[in-house]
């Protein structure tokens, strides 16, 4: 995209003059209050009798102080990035008539919005070696591509991509650039939320899910141009996050030291691709900057159903393309990782 245009020119009509749902909330302009009967609650407290702030607003401070991002640059979904995904394709793709662009193999929720919001999505092989195809990308788009998703570190192949690869896209693809960052935290290459002041197609996407270790909260993030940020607003639903969610991740992301996390987790991955590389069993483990490591197995179809049978479970990923015999093996304590060594060098083929 151009330094000079606007994103809004990829934005869908019906979008732009959207008129928002107006809670009681929001039209209750503050004043000294200490009847609350506008909204139609139970009066009885009980902790959880009253609606959530539907903007969450001291979550969203939060979150900014701890991105380094403006407040107004932040939309939170209260459904993980899952829920950021299927709203940057109703805000941007007419169904039918627009397309999007991704990347494969990669993380499967693409391809699945895309199909419950009836838009194509034109899904570009990566290279071999799992680099970024930017000149076949850029080929697939015409005049009706509005997004492309690209996932850096990528799920499943764990890799990261160059943030100059990344850059080109963004100054290149007349549309939006969605890079999701589930596993930034992971990675040696750094996060593209600086760039977005340089170019206002850049959307990033991360999570609580990974790294934070707060799956079972369900809280992911889009960060973007203001302008944008303002769009995911008005379209997401009222009180996308419930009360209790809104204050717990206040608590804990307070109480959770994310870099001592990250580096033993970072460590035991290192330790579990090194020893899983001794193994006959193993073909390749493919380098990581996530959580996970992708490994081409002898068998891999075999050895999945073998650590199923030890009361292991990992995830098969040999059906995807230029993933043949490979599994996804998430790095778990040191004592599951050792575990699972023990009993894949137990495997007879
Ligand atoms: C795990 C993951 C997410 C996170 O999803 P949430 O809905 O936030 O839990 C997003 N993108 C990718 C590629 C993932 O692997």
């Amino acid at each position: 995209m151009s330094t000079e245009q606007s994103p809004l020119s990829y934005v869908r009509d019906n979008i732009l003059r959207l008129e928002p749902y107006s809670t009681a909330r929001d039209e209750f302009k503050g004043g000294n209050i200490s009847v609350w009967i506008d909204a139609n609650e139970n009066p009885f407290n009980n902790g959880v009798n009253r609606y959530p702030d539907p903007h969450h607003r001291l979550l969203k401070q939060h979150i900014s102080r701890l991105k380094h991002v403006a407040a107004n640059q932040l939309f939170i979904g209260g459904a993980g990035s899952d829920e950021a995904i299927d709203l940057t394709y109703r805000i941007f793709c007419e169904p039918r008539l627009d397309n999007a662009i991704a990347i494969t193999p990669s993380y499967g929720v693409y391809a699945v919005s895309a199909a419950v919001n009836d838009v194509e999505l034109r899904e570009v092989q990566l290279n071999d070696d799992f680099s970024l195809p930017v000149d076949r990308l850029l080929a697939a788009a015409d005049s009706r591509s509005k997004l492309m998703w690209i996932c850096s570190p990528n799920n499943p192949t764990a890799n990261a991509f160059p943030t100059r690869d990344l850059l080109r896209l963004c100054r290149e693809f007349d549309g939006m650039v969605v890079v999701d960052e589930a596993y930034i935290d992971f990675s040696s290459v750094p996060s593209m939320l600086s760039e977005i002041k340089n170019h206002a197609n850049l959307i990033v996407l991360q999570t609580f899910s990974k790294a934070w270790g707060m799956a079972g909260l369900r809280i992911g993030m889009a960060i973007s141009d203001p302008r944008i940020a303002e769009l995911y607003e008005r379209v997401k639903y009222p009180y996308n996050i419930n009360g209790p969610t809104q204050k717990e991740i206040i608590d804990r992301t307070s109480a959770t030291d994310l870099h001592a996390m990250v580096q033993t987790i970072v460590a035991e991955r290192e330790l579990l691709a090194t020893e899983l590389s001794k193994l006959p069993c193993v073909v390749r483990v493919f380098p990581s900057d996530a959580n996970f490591l992708l490994v081409r197995m002898t068998d891999a179809n075999s050895i999945y159903d073998y650590l199923i049978e030890h009361g292991v479970i990992v995830r098969n990923r040999s059906k995807l393309p230029g993933c043949q015999s490979t599994l996804r093996i998430t790095v778990g304590t040191p004592d599951e990782n050792r575990r699972t060594l023990d009993i894949l060098k137990s495997y007879k083929s």
